[in-house]
């Protein structure tokens, strides 16, 4: 647990939250300000943060009730889809630093529309390049064992 924590606080019961679903390793919740009614929250009960910190196992555990509440929004609110959403770090919007995966029940009109602005690479070697980084620092052992 960590002191300054919202989450945790609410893992400890020392903030009220609407549950949906607990087990030992992780907690599902109502989001307090849902971008489309029936929003969810996921975190593991132990604090990590950002994504990268959190250990394998624990996350795996964590990404299944991140399934399971994605199929109980579809059974049991109707729901057409469902998107997830991470954000690690200020540069992403991150606003609470203890790692929690956004499952946002989508409806066909739900209203709600992403301001996802395609870009474009200046030539396919950029794009080769930025590629070649990443696949050298998966060699390098960023993210750990697969
Ligand atoms: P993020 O920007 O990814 O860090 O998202 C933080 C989310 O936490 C936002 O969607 C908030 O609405 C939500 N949130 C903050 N405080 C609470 C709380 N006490 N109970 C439920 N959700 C919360
Ligand atoms: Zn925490």
């Amino acid at each position: 647990m960590s002191a300054d924590c919202i989450f945790c606080k609410i893992v400890a019961g020392r903030i009220p939250s609407t549950k949906v679903y607990e087990d030992d390793a992780a907690l599902a919740f109502m989001d307090i300000g849902p971008i489309v009614k029936g929003h969810v929250l996921v975190i593991p009960k132990a604090h990590h943060d950002p994504l990268t910190a959190v250990p394998a196992p624990l996350l795996a555990r964590v990404m299944q009730v991140v399934q399971k509440v994605a199929a109980a929004q579809m059974a049991g609110l109707g729901a057409d889809g469902v998107n997830l959403h991470q954000a690690n770090g200020a540069a992403a919007g991150q606003v609470v630093p203890h790692v929690h995966f956004h499952v946002i029940p989508r409806f066909a009109n739900d209203g709600h529309r992403w301001n996802w602005k395609a870009g474009a690479y200046s030539a396919p070697a950029e794009a080769a390049a930025l590629a070649d980084r990443i696949r050298g620092a998966l060699q390098a052992g960023a993210g750990g064992q697969a």
